[in-house]
């Protein structure tokens, strides 16, 4: 296992609930520490550039409009196998399917609005934390 960084997002559903500081708390617990982070309203633009890969999907619109609605935190995550191990504490896209106690199954309302967002893979870690994040501003611990 390698460190690695991913790019984790607190949608805005999450923030609304105010649940910031225990899905923090989560990451920490299972060896993520946060070496990035600020809240920010995105714009259509940085929402719909971030999600590219989904364009040509059903519900791209509704996608963006939700992740626009109000303020996210974006956060970069450093640990061992960071990007999997995100993904698991997230658990499934839909929060029906999700497993018991992972960050979606507790907070998550529908596959739509589902409280956090995870990057997949190394590339996408890269491309992700460079949309929102420039070198500088992530500090490694
Ligand atoms: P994940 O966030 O688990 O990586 P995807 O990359 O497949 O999931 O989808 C990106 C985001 O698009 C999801 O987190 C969710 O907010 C939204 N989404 C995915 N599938 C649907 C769907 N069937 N209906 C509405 N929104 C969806
Ligand atoms: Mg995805």
């Amino acid at each position: 296992m390698a460190i690695e960084q991913t790019l984790s997002i607190i949608k805005p559903d999450g923030v609304k609930k105010n649940v910031i500081g225990p899905i923090i708390t989560k990451f920490e617990e299972n060896g993520l520490s946060v070496v990035a982070a600020k809240m920010q309203k995105l714009s259509r633009h940085q929402a719909e550039g971030f999600y590219a890969v989904h364009k040509e999907r059903p519900f791209f619109g509704e996608l963006v409009d939700f992740m626009t609605s109000g303020p996210v935190l974006l956060m970069v995550l450093e640990g061992e196998n960071a990007i999997a191990k995100n993904r698991e504490l997230m658990g499934a896209t839909n929060p029906a399917e999700a497993a018991e106690g992972t960050i979606r199954k507790m907070y998550a309302a529908s596959i739509g609005e589902n409280t956090v967002h995870g990057s997949d893979a190394p590339e996408t870690a890269a491309f992700e934390t460079s949309w929102f994040f420039k070198g500088g501003d992530i500090v490694s611990h």
